[in-house]
């Protein structure tokens, strides 16, 4: 298999080349060459997987289609020793329970940091460990986060040979919960660091350090961001196995309504459906940050501004643009790699927005690629969280809330809807409190976790005095 660039690049690259790698060399997203088909007879073999050898052989099943430059036994290795019952909780990984009728929630948030992430996550963690012991080369994973994606990048590379990690967070404004799960890591290749500013600030010195070319070659600097296709292919795996919980045969269908913000996430489900899987409707759920339910509706694809950025009770939805839409994009064009890069590079920083409602393709977005969409706001979360918890008896967190309050909009009579369920209660303890008055659940390996010591340095947002405890902090300085 090998991948090429959603702007056109003639450059082909394989799995491991583009591992440890951000954008394509032309700013384009990487995709494979073609998306494998999954037959019938195949999918009966991937249920029967799934059911008699579990998650992991599953997984090695579907990254397999996608992974040739990797031994099968080492890859067979690296996803045993990565979704374990010991790290996810269950035996199944990603139970699917029901609602409602027609309703089922797809747990996807029992891992480490109880948040979707380290579904993807803890796989880059040991292919990275593996790749660069292969290449006996190193890594300094260099990130901002406001949240969910460093602790997770954290949590991931954790005691990994080969890897450190330097995280910038804005000092302060992340939860109690969230601060604690990061900066209570005692692990010598973890480096946290908390910047006196908001998150733009954080991002900022990321892509100041990242443009310093030599400094960046020096010392090794990557990044572990969702566009990351290693991140979007482990995401595939449990869009099958909702699916084989879901239903019984292959004649059935389902449909999943995803909590979005850079389209990461939903994008993997596009990548599953093009394979051949029983999808009917990917439903991307938006917060008030709906730059994507607006295209879906509209056509248009408007970056917002700062401004016109919302900070809201499901932050890690909170975006100014989709940095994965662009893979979308292509496929819906037809894989019109000079109009994607006509739209997303001049289109983009010219106008900061596209419009493809005039476009036959845009039609074939809904027609043709089953993508529906909604938005969810404050007041829609602390209704669907209530109505929840008082007909259930289930908590769930803001994002998911913000899932189930779209989905009920698009359920057909039939198809099971899926809604994936991005974290746990516990990250977003604030808004479950305004909702129901009372605290949420804590899984009891984070039984009092704000009181441990806290490995952290709060620094200034200056490029230099980044760039000298980056290089004070690697051997090789
Ligand atoms: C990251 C995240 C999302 C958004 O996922 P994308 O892949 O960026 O669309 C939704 N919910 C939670 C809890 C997250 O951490």
């Amino acid at each position: 298999m090998l991948y090429l660039s959603t702007r056109g690049h003639a450059e082909r690259k394989r799995f491991c080349e583009i591992l440890l790698e951000g954008l394509a060399p032309d700013g384009g997203l990487y995709l494979p060459e073609h998306y494998p088909q999954v037959d019938d007879a195949a999918l009966t073999r991937l249920r029967t997987t799934f059911q008699t050898q579990g998650y992991a052989a599953l997984a090695f099943e579907v990254l397999s289609l996608y992974i040739d430059d990797i031994p099968a036994a080492d890859l067979k290795a690296l996803c045993a020793k990565t979704y374990t019952k010991e790290v996810y909780g269950t035996e199944t990984i990603v139970p699917v329970r029901q609602l409602e009728d027609g309703l089922l929630v797809e747990a996807l948030s029992n891992g480490p940091t109880l948040a979707f992430k380290d579904m993807a996550m803890q796989l880059l963690g040991n292919l990275f460990e593996y790749e660069l012991a292969r290449r006996g080369e190193e890594l300094n994973i260099f990130g901002a986060t406001s949240g969910d994606t460093g602790s997770a990048a954290e949590y991931a590379m954790r005691g990994k040979k080969g890897v450190r990690v330097f995280m910038t967070s804005p000092h302060g404004r992340m939860s109690p919960f969230q601060q604690a799960q990061m900066f209570s890591l005692m692990d010598e290749n973890i480096h946290n660091i908390a910047i006196e500013g908001v998150f733009d600030d954080c991002q900022d010195l990321v892509k100041a350090v990242s443009n310093d070319l030599d400094f960046k070659t020096k010392y090794k600097i990557g990044t572990v961001n969702s566009i990351n296709w290693a991140r979007l292919l482990a995401q595939v795996v449990y869009y099958f196995a909702g699916y084989f919980q879901a239903t019984t045969a292959n004649s059935q269908k389902v449909s999943f309504t995803v909590p979005s913000g850079n389209f990461g996430n939903v994008c993997a489900g596009h990548v599953a459906r093009m394979m051949g899987l029983p999808v009917d409707t990917l439903v991307a759920a938006t917060n008030e940050n709906d730059v994507l339910d607006e295209f879906f509706r509209t056509g248009v694809y408007r970056v917002r501004g700062s401004a016109d950025t919302h900070e809201t009770s499901s932050p890690s939805m909170d975006i100014s643009k989709a940095s994965n839409f662009e893979r979308f994009v292509f496929d819906l064009l037809g894989r019109d790699a000079a109009l994607t890069k006509d739209l997303f590079g001049a289109q983009i920083s010219k106008n900061g927005q596209f419009d493809l409602s005039g476009n036959p393709h845009f039609a074939e977005a809904a027609t043709r690629y089953g993508f529906a969409s909604g938005k969810s706001t404050h007041a829609n979360r602390l209704t669907t969280i209530q109505d929840v918890h008082q007909r259930f008896g289930q908590m769930i967190d803001t994002h998911t809330a913000d899932g189930v309050k779209v989905a009920r909009e698009h359920i057909k009579a039939g198809v099971p809807m899926i809604v994936l369920e991005t974290a746990l209660p516990i990250k977003f303890a604030a808004t479950i409190v305004e909702a129901l008055g009372q605290e949420p659940n804590r899984p009891a390996k984070f039984e009092g976790i704000e009181a441990l010591p806290k490995r952290v340095q709060v620094m200034k947002a200056d490029v230099a005095q980044i760039k000298a405890y980056i290089a004070q902090h690697c051997d090789h300085a």
